[in-house]
């Protein structure tokens, strides 16, 4: 029998998880020149954490959970976002007390059961971060700055915010039912999970692809228009300060994203050479949310990308800032059993200098050769028969196809020269 992995998730092979480490190291350096620091928090957690916090009515609750019961019969489910489960680590670990404002960041695997398609996938990775504890309009601002720093730095240009608020519970209650007066007249022209959403949560109408939602979506009040004072002057500050910080950015009134306990701000980045799915990700403000898990009433303000989106986005676009998928530049190949230690040997020195390879596949020469000239090294040490009569090894410039025979002891040295040349004929 031979197993095949589950759908919607996939694995990484050494050249792709090359660009995952590449993408890890920089974005980690971008966090901590923003004084955010990494918070890991457990992939499973109490299921009613994500009820709560990502809210009852969302398609995330609703339909893409991975729920299950452990052995003592409690309902567990796997995140499927980032943000409840800071939250929760937040209150639970007193991280508050000291008022403030904390700085996090997290990078990791995703849970949902959303249908497989290109860049859909059911197990998937996010970073994000979270700033807890101010409510100033530039805590919003450091955000979308900082989520657009992550992915200049990556080598990403040419980004674009669009941004939107969605006021606070108090003008969105008023909205709503003006919405769902609107909606009312719509029906028929809406899908059916908009038809039934409409009463619970008619905002998720601006959310949903379908044409006809789309269509309906286009005629519907705006929120924009109906914020209170405060909301609309927090709104007003957000929009001067991404003038003054050179972000580009432009409103788009749909913006509700797929969360509830989005209060205020809502954005997205968008990446317009990805075409149709151009969105890496977003964020917003969630002021309500620290509350709704049990603390405090305390502010705070995120963002998330996804990471299979970005390294799509930067292989499809900027290929050029990504390692190459190279293999060790030094290859060590024995060409007989009885070389095979002194391979080994031999490797450990050489190390010192560059990553080495030992061939032990016992093929020939040419066909080590060849390997090693398509894994891309630069230099290879040949242990054959001959030369160790002599206590003697081949050193081989793979670049210019020369190649010299040198005495054992003095081959780190040799492979060394060769390889500070071949670096700069690169
Ligand atoms: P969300 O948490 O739904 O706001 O998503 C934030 C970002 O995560 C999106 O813009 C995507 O880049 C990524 N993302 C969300 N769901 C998936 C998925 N099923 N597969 C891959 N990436 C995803």
């Amino acid at each position: 029998m031979r197993f095949q992995r589950q759908r919607g998730t996939q694995d990484l092979l050494p050249e792709q998880a090359r660009h995952w480490q590449h993408l890890d190291a920089q974005v980690r350096r971008t966090f901590a020149s923003f004084d955010y620091g990494e918070i890991r928090t457990p992939l499973f957690e109490d299921t009613q954490l994500f009820v709560r916090g990502v809210g009852a009515d969302t398609d995330i609750v609703q339909k893409e959970m991975y729920t299950f019961l452990d052995r003592k019969g409690r309902s567990l489910s796997l995140r499927p976002e980032g943000t409840a489960a800071v939250v929760r680590a937040y209150l639970e670990n007193g991280m508050g007390r000291e008022g403030g404002v904390r700085r996090l960041y997290y990078l990791g695997p995703m849970y949902r059961y959303d249908r497989p398609q290109a860049g859909r996938f059911r197990e998937f990775f996010q970073l994000g971060a979270e700033a807890i504890g101010s409510a100033a309009p530039e805590q919003d601002l450091e955000i979308v700055d900082l989520m657009m720093t992550v992915l200049q730095e990556l080598g990403l240009e040419d980004l674009e915010v669009e941004i939107n608020s969605v006021g606070h519970p108090g003008c969105r209650a008023a909205y709503e039912t003006l919405l769902r007066r609107a909606l009312e007249a719509e029906q028929e022209a809406l899908c059916p999970t908009c038809r039934e959403r409409h009463v619970h949560n008619p905002l998720r109408v601006f959310d949903c692809k379908n044409e006809g939602c789309r269509a309906v979506a286009q005629r519907l009040p705006l929120l924009r228009q109906h914020l209170c004072e405060d909301c609309a002057a927090h709104h007003a500050a957000v929009l001067r300060g991404l003038d003054r910080l050179r972000l580009p950015h432009r409103e788009n009134p749909h913006i509700v994203r797929g969360l509830d306990y989005y209060t205020r701000t809502a954005f997205e980045v968008h990446y317009p050479p990805l075409g149709a799915q151009s969105a890496l990700g977003g964020g917003g403000r969630y002021d309500g949310l620290v509350e709704a898990c049990g603390g405090p009433p305390t502010p705070a303000v995120g963002f998330s990308a996804g990471i299979e989106r970005l390294l799509f986005a930067l292989e499809q676009t900027r290929p050029q800032t990504l390692p190459s998928p190279r293999g060790a530049p030094i290859q060590v190949l024995p060409q007989e059993e009885s070389a095979r230690l002194a391979a080994l040997e031999l490797a450990r020195e050489l190390r010192r200098a560059a990553p080495t390879a030992v061939d032990l596949s016992g093929r020939s020469l040419k066909a080590q050769l060849k390997s090693a000239d398509r894994a891309g090294a630069l230099v290879a040490v040949i242990l054959g028969a001959e030369e160790r009569e002599r206590d003697e090894v081949v050193v081989r410039d793979l670049v210019q196809g020369a190649q010299a025979s040198h005495r054992r002891e003095l081959a780190p040295q040799a492979v060394a020269a060769l390889l500070e040349q071949s670096g700069e004929r690169r």
